[in-house]
């Protein structure tokens, strides 16, 4: 599937006009510039349109429409996605949520809230904790990222240890399907056994059977108190074993994250107070929330390593800086290959040493392969700086490597395009199968987001340049 001739694009085009109005089907390629190029700036490519529809009936106007001219559709959020799933190659119709940015009033009794696909996860947040609640899943991409996306992207996170990513979290969707069908689950029913759960298979479909344009999310409670903790770790095995003592004696533990001594040293050199000193081998940060005084086990599990504590919301964000903002220090000096992959807890430290010792092979010091993520959840982000965009011969064996410890590929962001052609590696023949019949279903003329979470079969199929 892709842009026909001349003649059907302009005919799709007039109608995609009449029917959203001229103003939000954007053909200016100045305009069209920042739907177009990913986060990283890795990959881009060129859109036949970017178009905004402003509700529903308008999103399965413009699948209905693009389905019949053959016109492949790429759904796009907060365009913070790290695998090249929310960007076009060539001709295809681009979608922006970004005009569904309603959030409905919180469900103060049930702890639940209905939010447009593209009502970004920071406004979500601040209507949920004017009502005591909170958004189970956070990230540091929060301004941008928007709730269809993570719903689509099964977006991960910081909390994942304590309340699981978005698949956990989403009780219910509305979404326009590959054929323009409109289904609708929206009720919050936490138990509702009757039948297949669609809204959980849309969790981790990345724009490929339809476009997510509500979703109702569980909430929690918004702790008042907070504490964070930097700990010093010798090296990743040292980590995992903190971590693992953390996990087992610490009640109320909100973030498990790690950041190895290349990512602390770049933080800290674009002014991003690093506050362990000498800087570490790897730095754990160990945050809680709650209410009232934190648990004496998290000092007492720290024990005699070298370590900083930060007390109270702003403290605390202080705190979360060098981790958060590693991801965007990496983007300022370079374009980095990404690769977010899973290992077992007990393969951690093994996984590390094989990422340096195959980036040495290949040039890379310890400088430039910077290994940071979600300690607790055994997620690991490998940021690889200084190679060719297009030569992946690096994120090929730091790939198979993961593989090999009986890892995945991807542990949040997805296949997307840029992770496609490794997608044999965490997904069995039978498994791809079921998957693409499921694909078929729902999406019976191909058009949703056609090189996503597919392994290309020829040229031209794989991310764009
Ligand atoms: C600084 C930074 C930190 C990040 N940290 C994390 C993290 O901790 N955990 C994590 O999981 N991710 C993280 N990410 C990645 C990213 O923020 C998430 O993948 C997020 O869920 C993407 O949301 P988005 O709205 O930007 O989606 P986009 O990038 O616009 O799209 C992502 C995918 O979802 C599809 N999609 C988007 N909207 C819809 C919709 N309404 N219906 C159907 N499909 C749709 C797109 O086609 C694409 O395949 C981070 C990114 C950045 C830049």
């Amino acid at each position: 599937v892709s842009a026909r001739g001349s003649e059907p694009s302009a005919a799709l085009l007039e109608h995609l006009r009449a029917n959203l109005g001229a103003d939000h089907v954007l053909v200016d390629p100045d305009v069209t510039a920042r739907y177009v190029r990913d986060w990283t700036g890795r990959f881009h490519g060129e859109a036949l349109a970017v178009v905004r529809p402003a509700d529903t009936g308008a999103v399965a106007e413009v699948v209905r429409a693009c389905g019949a001219a053959g016109v492949a559709v790429v759904p796009q959020g907060g365009n913070t996605g790290l695998v090249a799933g929310s960007v076009p190659a060539r001709g295809e119709v681009v979608l922006s949520t970004e005009r569904l940015s309603g959030v409905e009033a919180v469900d103060v009794a049930a702890g639940q809230v209905t939010a447009s696909a593209g009502a970004t996860l920071a406004a979500v947040q601040r209507a949920a904790r004017a009502a005591g609640w909170d958004v189970p899943v956070d990230l540091a991409a929060r301004d941008s990222a928007t709730i269809g996306g993570m719903v689509a992207t099964n977006a991960g996170g910081t909390r994942v240890l304590r309340y699981g990513s978005m698949r956990h979290n989403v009780l219910g969707a509305e979404t326009v399907l590959g054929d323009g069908t409109v289904v609708e689950r929206l009720s919050g029913l936490v138990k509702d056994n009757t039948g297949y759960d669609l809204t959980g298979l849309l969790c981790g479909s990345e724009g490929t059977l339809g476009v997510v344009t509500r979703a109702r999310l569980r909430l929690v409670p918004w702790w008042p108190d907070a504490v964070a903790v930097w700990a010093a770790a010798t090296g990743w095995d040292d980590a995992v074993a903190l971590a693992s003592r953390l996990r087992r004696t610490v009640d109320g533990l909100d973030g498990l994250e790690a950041v190895d001594r290349a990512g602390l040293t770049l933080v800290g050199e674009h002014g991003i107070g690093v506050p362990l000193r000498p800087v570490p081998a790897v730095g754990v940060l160990a945050v809680w929330r709650g209410r009232g005084d934190p648990p004496a086990a998290l000092a007492e599990t720290v024990g005699d390593r070298p370590h900083a504590v930060a007390v109270g919301e702003a403290e605390v964000a202080r705190f979360w800086a060098p981790r958060e903002r590693v991801t965007e220090t990496i983007a300022r000096v370079g374009v980095p290959h990404k690769l977010d992959v899973t290992v077992p807890l007990g393969a951690v430290g093994a996984f590390a040493a094989d990422v340096h010792r195959v980036a040495a092979a290949h040039g890379l010091d310890a400088g430039r392969a910077l290994v940071f993520g979600h300690l607790g959840d055994g997620n690991l982000h490998v940021n690889l700086l200084g190679l060719d965009p297009d030569d992946d011969r690096l994120d090929d064996a730091v790939l198979r490597s993961v593989a090999g410890h009986r890892g995945s590929i991807s542990a949040e962001h997805g296949i997307g395009t840029a992770k496609a052609r490794w997608l044999h590696l965490s997904r069995s023949p039978g498994e791809l199968t079921a998957a693409a019949a499921i694909r078929a279903a729902l999406d019976p003329a191909g058009i949703m987001n056609p090189r996503v979470l597919r392994p290309p079969t020829g040229p031209g199929s794989r991310a764009p340049a």
